[in-house]
């Protein structure tokens, strides 16, 4: 990556501007990604010094600054104690530690990673990102949302809840991408997204309104959440995987996972 000057800004407003400035600057949180994708950049912007780095604990909810590391998400109590542990279990599965110590929350949003293991467990955990010109957004319409202006994503936010969890991720080799992942959580109503389509994760909304009206979760009841699954989801084939045998994994481990969390 070819960069023409470093800037460490010292307010949130000034990297702002500075992004808005030129399309060829470019906010750095890890790098880890933007080292591998981006060529040129004129100002790199640094949030180092912004202080954008922790886990805050409220009342109903925690509060996770942009800059805070997957690997201390990963290692932190309050955030193991959210959905049984749904968050820290699918981030342990992404690289090794040394990757997980650099890359961010914040990128890891940001990037809007087709191949996330993140963002289809943000999905279904009531997650509200906090910019700072734009304000409040919920996760699913800033994915669903195309040509957002540039923003600073500050932090995010997300329910405190302890709802039983199911996350399965799939692939060839534990650091390559997932040719699948699904993430569930179950309490008194469902939430499933499927994600690594190969396109984004989206939530399965037609599947969960199906098990939500249902007064008994039977293997009847899942077989036919599988099939309504299965046509809702935009499942294809890339080098990872074929489009039939991606159908395979989302049947199985769909079915797995809704007899896991109704346990
Ligand atoms: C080799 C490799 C393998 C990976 N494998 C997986 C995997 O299997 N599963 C998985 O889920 N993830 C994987 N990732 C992605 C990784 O987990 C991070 O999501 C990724 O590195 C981005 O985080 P970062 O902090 O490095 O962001 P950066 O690379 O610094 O930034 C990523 C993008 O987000 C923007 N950005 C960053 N922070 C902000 C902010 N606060 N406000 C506005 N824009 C911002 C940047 O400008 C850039 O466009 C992998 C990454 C690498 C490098």
């Amino acid at each position: 990556m070819n960069v023409n000057e470093y800037v460490v800004v010292d307010h949130v407003e000034k990297a702002y501007q500075l992004l808005n400035q030129d399309k060829k600057n470019q906010i750095i949180a890890g790098g880890a990604w933007l080292k591998l994708s981006v060529k040129e950049v004129n100002k790199l912007i640094s949030l180092d010094h912004l202080s954008l780095n922790y886990i805050k604990e409220e009342k109903d909810f925690i509060e996770i600054g942009a800059m805070t590391s997957l690997r201390d998400l990963e290692m932190n109590s309050v955030v193991n104690d959210l959905d049984h542990g749904l968050l820290s279990l699918a981030i342990s599965k992404i690289m090794g530690v040394t990757i997980r110590n650099l890359a961010s929350i914040g990128g890891s949003i940001m990037g809007k990673f087709s191949f996330s293991d993140i963002l289809p467990v943000l999905l279904v955990m009531d997650c509200k990102l906090y910019f700072h010109h734009r304000g409040e957004m919920n996760i699913e319409d800033f994915m669903n949302t195309r040509g957002l202006e540039r923003d600073v994503l500050t932090h995010i936010k997300i329910k405190k809840q302890n709802r039983k969890s199911f996350f399965k991720r799939v692939a060839h080799t534990a650091l390559d991408f997932s040719m699948i992942n699904i993430a569930i959580v179950y309490d008194d109503s469902f939430m499933i997204s499927v994600g690594s389509q190969p396109g984004m994760a989206m939530l399965c909304k037609e599947t969960m309104s199906y098990l939500n009206e249902t007064s008994e979760v039977t293997e009847e009841v899942i077989k036919e959440a599988v099939i309504i699954a299965l046509n809702e989801l935009n499942l294809s084939s890339n080098l990872r995987a074929s489009q039939s045998y991606r159908e395979v994994l989302v049947k199985t481990y769909l079915k797995r996972g809704i007899r896991q969390v109704i346990e």
